[in-house]
């Protein structure tokens, strides 16, 4: 026994023992992966008000709430091509007192509800309820909405989309290396690297 003990020792020289070593580490690492995913996804980021929804101004109300004309296909349509939805808006209307916080989350669980009935599911609806002189980081053109997206959701930037219908929504992007930009829109972007005339258009850019 003696004998077979040592050569087993022997066969167990430092090139096999290290090799051994290594492959623990990286099945280690494997499990880690299988259990906190950490590969980055990519998103397609959703101006509200005059992409989702006709912009009537600071819409708050369920009876206000139009959805844009091909909106659901569209929606789809990126959803199958593997992006997460999210929906980036500013929702200034709060701040400046003409509806309540709560008046905003009941027609975005609505509204979720209604995409949700069309086979869309929403991954996130991120909000900026501040008026433009409170100086906040969140309210678009500043990029704070999309900063905390990408963060929550481990998203790859440099590979996502940002549609709007605002300039402001396409410096927001621009300001995070957003380069896919698409403003929805009559004449021409500074900051957009797209312009469509129609939502309908989306699904005909390379996406
Ligand atoms: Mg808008
Ligand atoms: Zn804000």
């Amino acid at each position: 026994m003696a004998c077979m003990f040592s050569f087993m020792v022997g066969a167990a020289g430092d090139v096999v023992y290290t090799s051994w070593f290594v492959r623990e580490i990286v099945q280690s690492k494997a499990i880690d992966n299988k259990t906190q995913p950490r590969e980055k996804r990519v998103a397609f980021f959703l101006d509200r008000d005059g992409v989702i929804n006709t912009d009537h101004g600071y819409v708050s109300r369920i009876e206000d709430f139009h959805f844009t004309e091909g909106i659901f296909p569209v929606l789809r349509g990126l959803s199958a091509k593997g992006y997460l939805l999210i929906v980036i808006t500013n929702q200034s209307g709060i701040g400046r007192g003409y509806y309540t916080k709560q008046d905003f989350e009941k027609l975005t669980v609505w509204m979720r509800q209604r995409l949700s009935t069309e086979g869309i599911e929403l991954t996130a609806v991120y909000s900026c309820p501040h008026s433009p002189d409170e100086g906040c980081d969140c309210r678009k053109p500043a990029p704070g909405m999309l900063v905390q997206a990408g963060r929550e959701h481990n998203l790859d930037l440099s590979l996502s989309w940002m549609v709007g219908d605002k300039e402001s929504d396409m410096q927001a992007a621009e300001a995070v290396g957003i380069s896919n930009r698409v403003l929805l829109g009559e004449g021409p972007s500074i900051s957009g690297t797209h312009t469509v005339s129609s939502i309908n258009e989306l699904l005909t850019l390379s996406i």
